[in-house]
């Protein structure tokens, strides 16, 4: 810290104290050891470290600059995350996981929406749960099942009849449209014919409700 102060009494009575390990992610210059310079103050005997919080968030290894590279390739891979983790491995040489890549992006932004003037016409629809700050939302997801690119990936407290048609709605909006497969729940139909999509139901659960 170039001006190192208590962070609990603010006092600037303060000595160095050791240090903390930690392994950081970078861009440039890839994974790294580091050591975080640790104090303790003199007046109040509490012990502290070099505050890293605009470079990298507590829980992470992953500094915040590689995060918002993962936003800048995404979008240049037309919302493809096996691309960006690719393009992570190959001019970086980092390993990333998709859902990692996918927790980055998601977590901040409400919607993602890609501008795929190429889109097939075929979608895949899927709804699921996700946690966000400890609580469970409704992600609502639309693929293009030909290139496989996220098409549209939203956030909303709810699922149901209107989220979801303003969700289809609003995301093939000017893009080819031809048919869009679902799973077996059945307010799905009705909005996907009303928007003027064939409806197509997934062989996986359409095989598993034979089943049952
Ligand atoms: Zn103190």
């Amino acid at each position: 810290m170039s001006l190192a102060r208590c962070p609990h009494c603010r006092t600037r009575h303060i000595v160095k104290y050791g240090f903390t390990k930690r392994t950081l992610v970078f861009k440039e210059i890839s994974k790294t050891k580091v050591k975080v310079q640790r104090y303790i103050c003199k007046r109040c005997s509490k012990t502290f470290q070099t505050d890293l919080t605009s470079l990298v968030d507590k829980n992470s290894n992953f500094t915040n600059e590689l995060k918002s590279e993962s936003e800048h390739l995404i979008s240049y891979y037309l919302g493809s995350l096996k691309n960006v983790c690719k393009s992570f491995k190959k001019f970086f040489g980092i390993t990333v996981s998709h859902q990692t890549i996918e927790n980055w992006l998601f977590v901040n932004e409400n919607i993602l929406e890609f501008d795929l003037g190429r889109c097939s016409g075929y979608y895949v629809f899927d709804v699921e749960w996700i946690k966000i700050n400890g609580e469970w939302k409704y992600r609502h997801k639309l693929l293009d099942s030909i290139s496989n690119c996220i098409v549209a990936d939203a956030i909303y407290d709810t699922e149901d009849e209107n989220t979801v048609e303003k969700f289809l709605r609003e995301s093939t909006a000017n893009k080819n449209k031809i048919a869009i497969t679902t799973d077996l729940d059945k307010k799905y139909a009705s909005i996907i014919l009303k928007l003027g999509f064939k409806h197509q139901l997934c062989i996986f659960h359409t095989k598993k409700s034979l089943n049952k």
